[in-house]
C-alpha cells in the first residue's frame, strides 16, 4: 500500500475507524501493511547536520530508543487520536505515566486535591511517597463535590480525577470540578482506564492531561503493559522531558501489542458494555446479591452525571454477596469463565476482590480509610457471549 493511499495525521472519523487507522503512517518497509516492531536501540544518520535537526526537535526522527523509537510512537499516535489530544507520551505502565505525571508537574510545597478511592498505586503514591517529597495531598470524599470544591479554594496545583473508579465504580462531574480548578490555575489531570476513550473524553470535559493504563482496556488482551499520557502539548512535554530521564520508556514489542490490540477497542468496548448493562441488571434482581454497583444502572447514585459525560457505561462491575466476606472465595472458585485475576479489560472476562487485585499494594486499614469494602467482587466484563456469563454468574450464586 502506498503511503498516499493512508489518511492525514489529523483525519476526522468515528471512533472505530481511528482505532484502525490513527497512527498508522508507517511502514514504507518492503510494503508491509503493517507497523513492524523496530528492535533498535538507536538510529543513525549520515550527516551531522541531519542527526543535529533531529536533536534539536527540528526534523522528524529517532535518536535513541529510551526517548523515541517507530513502533511506540505509532502507539502514542493512535491513543492521542482516540482522546483528541494535542499531544501524547507513552510510558512503560499506568502506574509509571501517573507517577511521572506528578513528578514532571509538581515542586515541593504544591498541593494537590484529589477523592479517597483512587486507583491503589495511585493512592499509595498520594499517602507514602508525595508526602516525602513535601507535596500535599487532600483525598476527598469522592462523592462529595462540595468538599473538593472547598479544598480546591483553599489551594490547589493540581486535580487529579479518576471516574469512573475501581472497583467501586462511583462517578465524578469532571466538568464541573474542572471548572472550579480553573479558578486556581491548576492542571487538571484524569485517569481514563475504566472508561476507555470509546465511553469518555476527559479533554472535552476540561481536563489538561488524560492518563490510562494501556495494560487494561487500550491492549485488551492481558498480554502488554503500558501507559499513556495525553493532552496539552505543553504539559505532555513536560512529562516526556522527566519519563526520557527517568527511564520508564514502553518497550517496542509490548507498543505493537498494544497497537494490535487498539485495533479492536472500539468492538469490544461496545460489546463489553453492552454486556455489563445486562449483567449488572441481572445481578440487581438476584437474592443472592447485596449491592451492586454501575453507573449504568439508573439506580446508581451518579448515573446522571455518567449519562451526561459518558457514551457508553464500560465493562467493570462490582457487588457484594449476601453472607459477606466467608462466601467470597466459594462464589469466585464457582465460576467457569472468569480467570480469578488482578487485572481488568481484558477479552476474557476478570474476577476478583479488591484485596488481591486493585487495592493490593495497600492495607486493610489503608482500604478502610479509603472507602473499599473488603466483601466486594470486581467483575470485568469480557467479550465472552452474555448468555454464558449470565448462567455462570447465575450457577455460582446457585451453588453457594
Ligand atoms: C491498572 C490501573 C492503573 C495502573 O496501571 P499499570 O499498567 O498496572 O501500572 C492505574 N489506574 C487504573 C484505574 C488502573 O486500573
Amino acid at each position: 500500500m502506498s503511503k498516499k493511499a493512508r489518511p492525514e495525521k489529523n483525519f476526522k472519523s468515528r471512533a472505530g475507524t481511528a482505532a484502525v487507522w490513527a497512527g498508522e503512517t508507517a511502514s514504507g518497509f518492503e510494503r508491509a501493511t503493517q507497523t513492524p516492531v523496530i528492535h533498535s536501540v538507536s538510529y543513525g544518520y549520515e550527516s551531522l547536520d541531519e542527526w543535529n535537526a533531529v536533536v534539536a526537535g527540528d526534523a522528524e526522527g529517532h535518536i535513541y530508543g529510551r526517548n523515541s523509537s517507530p513502533t511506540v510512537a505509532v502507539f502514542e499516535e493512535k491513543v492521542r487520536h482516540l482522546e483528541a489530544a494535542e499531544a501524547a507520551t507513552s510510558t512503560a505502565t499506568g502506574m509509571a505515566a501517573i507517577s511521572n505525571t506528578f513528578f514532571a508537574l509538581l515542586s515541593p510545597g504544591q498541593r494537590i486535591v484529589s477523592q479517597k478511592d483512587s486507583y491503589g498505586g495511585t493512592s499509595k503514591l498520594f499517602l507514602d511517597f508525595l508526602p516525602r517529597f513535601g507535596v500535599e495531598v487532600v483525598m476527598c470524599d469522592t462523592t462529595d463535590f462540595d468538599e473538593f470544591e472547598r479544598e480546591i479554594d483553599k489551594g490547589c496545583d493540581l486535580l487529579y480525577l479518576e471516574t469512573p473508579t475501581n472497583p467501586t465504580l462511583k462517578v465524578l462531574d469532571i466538568a464541573r470540578l474542572s471548572k472550579a480548578a480553573r479558578t486556581k490555575d491548576a492542571h487538571v489531570v484524569v485517569d481514563n482506564t475504566i472508561a476507555t476513550p470509546i465511553n469518555q473524553n476527559p479533554l472535552t470535559l476540561g481536563a489538561d492531561l488524560v492518563i490510562h493504563s494501556a495494560t487494561k482496556f487500550l491492549g485488551g488482551h492481558s498480554d502488554a503493559m503500558g501507559g499513556i499520557v495525553c493532552g496539552r502539548s505543553n504539559l505532555v512535554k513536560q512529562v516526556y522531558q522527566f519519563r526520557e530521564i527517568n527511564g520508564a520508556c514502553l518497550g517496542p514489542m509490548a507498543a505493537y501489542l498494544l497497537i494490535r490490540g487498539l485495533k479492536t477497542l472500539e468492538l469490544r468496548t461496545q460489546r463489553q458494555n453492552e454486556s455489563a448493562l445486562t449483567l449488572a441488571r441481572f445481578l440487581q434482581s438476584h437474592d443472592g446479591v447485596d449491592e451492586v454497583f454501575y453507573p449504568g444502572l439508573e439506580s446508581h447514585p451518579g448515573h446522571e452525571i455518567a449519562a451526561s459525560q459518558m457514551r457508553g457505561f464500560g465493562g467493570v462491575l462490582s457487588f457484594s454477596l449476601q453472607g459477606g466476606e466467608q462466601i467470597i472465595g466459594a462464589f469466585l472458585e464457582k465460576l467457569r469463565f472468569a480467570h480469578l485475576a488482578a487485572h481488568l479489560g481484558g477479552v476474557e472476562t476478570i474476577a476478583g476482590p479488591p484485596k488481591t487485585t486493585s487495592h493490593c499494594e495497600t492495607t486493610a486499614e489503608e482500604r478502610a480509610e479509603l472507602g473499599i469494602p473488603e466483601n466486594l467482587i470486581r467483575y470485568s466484563v469480557g467479550i465472552e457471549d452474555p448468555e454464558d456469563l449470565q448462567e455462570d454468574l447465575s450457577a455460582a450464586l446457585g451453588s453457594i
